[in-house]
């Protein structure tokens, strides 16, 4: 009788959504990337870089777009955007505000999130629940829902990336 070994948990990699029309390369580092001109409810948003081991990856590399509080983009300059990159134990930490959505668009944050150099870039958008164009954008994705709690200062939302290596 053989005896078969369990294959190693694999985690599925984040689920891909479209670029959209609006992304800028060249964002500053910064973690926080709106300040208080800009409108809209303040939202932070973190979680962790993970490998499809589940093991947190150091140094990812996570870029961040996204509207106001109006549905609108800063298309001049990097209001609104920026890059950073995760600590020794694989945490991102952001601070915005939370964007409205802009014609059929239901509210979202768009990211670009890369483990290394030379690793795959995975490109999505992160959502917020109960949102009633959920149901309607056709972009929309429901695996890229991030957490979201309301608190007094401002909305708390948690969302944990599956990267290639
Ligand atoms: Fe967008």
């Amino acid at each position: 009788m053989t005896i078969k070994k369990s294959a190693p948990t694999k985690f599925p990699v984040t689920a891909f959504v479209e670029e959209g029309p609006y992304y800028k390369t060249g964002s500053p580092e910064r973690q926080v990337i709106a300040d208080e001109n800009v409108p809209g409810i303040i939202l932070t948003v973190e979680g962790q870089v993970n490998d499809t081991a589940g093991k947190p990856i150091a140094h990812a590399w996570l870029d961040f777009w996204q509207a106001d509080g109006t549905g609108q983009y800063d298309n001049e300059g990097y209001v609104l955007r920026g890059h950073q990159y995760s600590d020794k134990k694989g945490r991102y930490h952001l601070e915005t505000v939370k964007p409205l959505g802009y014609q059929s668009r239901s509210p979202h944050v768009h990211v670009k999130v890369r483990a290394a150099d030379k690793s795959p870039i995975l490109t999505t958008q992160l959502f917020f629940p109960a949102e009633k164009k959920n149901k309607t954008d056709f972009i929309f994705n429901q695996l890229s829902v991030m957490d979201v709690q309301r608190t007094k200062d401002g909305d708390k939302a948690v969302f944990n990336f599956v990267v290639e290596t």
